[in-house]
């Protein structure tokens, strides 16, 4: 264990008094032009999806401390900032039944944590509510019991603070499922901030990150607001009205954009085949494939500049470091520091918009 390393979480890297806010109704003026605050969101978990039972190495992780390794002084350079990226570490009851503890990643890859925690990134937790099945030997996601789901999060929230001295302050709730027992159980665990929410993605039955099955369905994110937010005590879904209405933590959805348009245009000018192009805003997810990586980037500072507040947000996974997902994300990642958006993303700490933005 290495229960006596001190971290340094969640300090916000600059401060805006609130006196610069106030009447603007978001984070706005000559803000807006200069650095944008960015999240570089990593899910730290076992390579594949569906974990059998037994101990082996994380692979994708330490792949991916590589890969940020050497974005470091690339991205510095063009920004005049050094990257931080938020690490989210899984910590919840399946990591247990599967690989015998709950602090696995901290036991067997605490090199790597230390790593990190010398660099000054955030951490966090990544949580999903599995269970596994002893009848179909797999592992699935239990999103009809919602106390279930409750302690998951309890569980890696404690599990997190035994590992590292303090309690997480952000959160990223894995298999696209936030209903709001799930929201109620992060304040509870002290979370300050949630960046789960994947505007436009409509709530299904099946997907890779749920492991074998479901038990019910996912949330349904189609309406969620696409900038960070405030959330109703009432609903998760809609920002808060007012400061009695406001819940305790902040919610940063993944940066969204109607790409499907944008690429419809591409595709008449280059004659390529690319996405199968579905209509309003999505999720601009690293694992999708994409026409090339300037393309990418080139979208992504459209929805920074579209933005209601401008600020960019990506979660990635750590998966198995031949898969092609693994491979999408990582020439994403080794192309931004040719992307001329990378001297106004500054990658820090999540957290920084919980005394920015204004209540309502
Ligand atoms: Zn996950």
């Amino acid at each position: 264990m290495h229960g006596n390393v001190k971290i340094v979480l969640a300090r916000p890297l600059f401060h805006l008094g609130q006196s610069k806010l106030s009447g603007t109704g978001a984070v706005g003026g000559w803000y807006n032009r200069l650095m944008i605050p960015a999240f570089l969101c990593i899910d730290v978990e076992y390579d594949e999806h569906t974990p059998n039972i037994g101990e082996g190495p994380w692979e994708g992780f330490a792949s991916t401390v590589e890969l940020v390794e050497s974005l470091r002084e690339p991205l510095a350079e063009q920004s005049g900032a050094p990257p931080h990226p938020s690490w989210f570490f899984r910590m919840d009851p399946l990591v247990e039944r599967c690989f015998g503890r709950l602090d696995y990643v901290f036991y067997r890859h605490g090199d790597l944590i230390d790593q990190l925690q010398k660099r000054g990134d955030f951490f966090g937790i990544h949580v999903h509510t599995q269970r596994w099945s002893e009848e179909k030997n797999v592992v699935y996601s239990d999103y009809a019991d919602l106390d279930w789901a409750s302690h998951c999060i309890a569980v890696a929230a404690q599990t997190f603070e035994q590992c590292f001295g303090q309690p997480p302050l952000s959160v990223r709730q894995g298999g696209y499922f936030l209903p709001e027992q799930v929201v109620d159980a992060f304040e509870r665990a002290g979370i300050v901030v949630d960046l789960t929410v994947e505007p436009g993605q409509v709530s299904i039955a099946k997907d890779p990150s749920f492991g074998g099955y479901t038990t019910a369905a996912s949330t349904n994110f189609s309406d969620y607001p696409r900038h960070p937010y405030r959330p109703s005590k009432s609903d998760v879904s809609r920002p808060a009205r007012d400061r009695g209405d406001a819940r305790s933590l902040v919610e940063i959805p993944v940066t969204t954009f109607d790409y499907g348009k944008e690429l419809d245009g591409f595709a008449r000018k280059t004659a390529k085949r690319v996405l199968r192009r579905p209509r309003g805003p999505l999720p601009l997810s690293s694992w999708k494939k994409w026409p090339d990586p300037h393309t990418y980037w080139d979208l992504a500072s459209r929805a920074i500049d579209e933005s209601a507040v401008p600020y960019f947000s990506i979660a990635i996974r750590t998966d198995a470091p031949d898969s092609l997902t693994a491979l999408r994300t990582r020439a994403l990642l080794e192309y931004l520091p040719k992307h001329p958006i990378s001297k106004r993303l500054n990658f820090t700490d999540p957290t920084v918009f919980t005394s920015m933005l204004p209540v309502a």
